[in-house]
């Protein structure tokens, strides 16, 4: 007699999978056999010294760079397969860079319709309908006929959030965000990647704000010299920091 097996309850595939990353530029090994699962929801923050690779890391599930070895999947596409699956991928994740890259001769209202228009093939009414409500979303919908060279830092890296979110991504990606910014305005810019997060969208955050590591994170990760040296939830890790290296980052950062 057979009898059939109660559906067991099954993890959730992750929509970001690493299997053994590793890339070169030229002979300089950047990254080194990185494997990482985030799931849906999670909030990851990567920290790590200067040069330790966390920019190419998260260059790489955008395919802004490439790898020679190892597998990356984004919500279950192959990414290092190549061909249209760049495009695919790219629409589901949105990216904010530290030096906001809006493009400087166009309105905000015209940053962030754009690629909605271009890439989903939305009529300019319901693009700038679309934009209008993250800009709202991001407390900015008055400056929305201005140009990014009238805006404040913080108002400028509101917009480049406001315009990740006009794709409908399913991952954000943040390259410390608020590096570039005068002290007064990084609190509205994490104030906004904080109700992000409480909207629960996955987020990766390349950031050296522990605050927000310490409040957001489900999980933080230490990068060195190209390897993920050190997880854990953030309590933990600033807690019972387990590897020297952690050890020594934390203690010129803290
Ligand atoms: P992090 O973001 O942690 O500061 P990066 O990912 O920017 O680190 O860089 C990791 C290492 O790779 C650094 O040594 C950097 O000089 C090197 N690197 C980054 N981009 C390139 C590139 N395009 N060509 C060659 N080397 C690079
Ligand atoms: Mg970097």
């Amino acid at each position: 007699m057979t009898s059939i097996a109660p559906a067991s309850p099954r993890p959730a595939d992750p929509i970001i999978r690493l299997e053994q990353v590793s890339k070169w530029y030229g002979q300089f090994q950047v990254l080194t056999d990185i494997s990482l699962s985030v799931q849906a929801g999670e909030r990851i923050v990567i920290c790590g010294p200067s040069g330790s690779g966390k920019s190419t890391l998260i260059r790489c599930i955008n395919r802004l760079e490439t790898v020679q070895q190892g597998r990356i999947e984004v919500d279950g596409i192959d990414l290092t397969a190549g061909g249209r699956n760049v495009d695919a991928v790219r629409q589901e994740v949105g990216m904010v860079f530290q030096q906001f890259n809006l493009f400087p001769h166009l309105t905000i209202l015209q940053n962030c319709t754009l690629a909605p228009m271009r890439s989903r093939g939305m009529s300019a009414p319901e693009a700038e309908a679309v934009a209008m409500k993250y800009l709202t979303r991001v407390r900015i919908p008055d400056q929305a006929h201005k140009y990014p060279s009238q805006l404040s830092g913080g108002q400028q890296q509101r917009v480049a959030i406001a315009r990740a979110l006009c794709m409908t991504p399913k991952v954000m990606l943040f390259d410390e965000p608020t590096s570039a910014l005068d002290p007064e305005m990084v609190k509205e810019v994490l104030d906004t990647m904080i109700s992000l997060a409480d909207d629960g969208m996955t987020m990766l955050c390349v950031t050296h704000e522990m605050g927000f590591a310490r409040s957001v994170a489900d999980r933080v990760i230490f990068m060195a010299d190209g390897r993920i040296i050190e997880q854990a939830p953030p309590a933990e890790f600033f807690g019972q920091p387990q590897h020297a290296k952690t050890r020594q980052f934390l203690g010129q950062i803290l």
